[in-house]
């Protein structure tokens, strides 16, 4: 079932399935198994996605219009579930100091790691807290960062994201 966000996008034709091509927004997409995040932990995937998710959320404004950050929100939380990157949701959230604290209770990274029984010492979902310092660089106007400051990699009931 498509969120109410892609239905609209796919409304005015900015979500798009057609000759084996998955475009959102103008940008292409691909669909990959998970196990390809294995490649993609570390500090330079942190770095590329994060600009890409930050030009990709500057560009949503550009095209389908101003919203207010609620909705701006919303519309990341409806294609971090489509990704299936897992459902996020605020704790915390203070637009003038640029701060945000996110959780998320499914996490298919944390997942994946655990179904494998991989041993880690650090929080292994790089890619999520990527997308959420590209978005909430777009949505504050100003360059922040994401910290993994909990895991359910280490045994935690769910991860969680400091934003600043
Ligand atoms: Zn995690």
């Amino acid at each position: 079932m498509l969120s109410k966000f892609l239905q609209g996008l796919m409304f005015v034709n900015q979500f798009t399935i057609d000759n084996g091509q998955v475009d959102i927004l103008g940008n292409k997409q691909l669909l990959l198994p998970v196990q390809i995040i294995e490649l993609l932990n570390d500090k330079k995937a942190y770095d590329f996605i994060k600009q890409t998710v930050k030009i990709g959320m500057d560009e949503e404004i550009r095209k389908i219009g101003s919203t207010t950050p609620l909705q701006r929100f919303n519309n990341l939380k409806d294609l971090m579930n489509t990704f299936g990157i897992g459902n996020i949701d605020v704790t915390f959230i203070d637009s003038k100091k640029q701060k945000a604290m996110i959780q998320i209770n499914n996490s298919t990274i944390a997942n994946y790691y655990i179904s494998q029984r991989k041993k880690t010492t650090v929080p292994v979902c790089v890619i999520t807290k990527a997308v959420l310092a590209g978005a909430f660089s777009s949505f504050f106007g100003k360059d922040v960062d994401s910290e993994e400051t909990k895991c359910m990699s280490l045994g935690e009931n769910y991860c969680q994201f400091s934003i600043k």
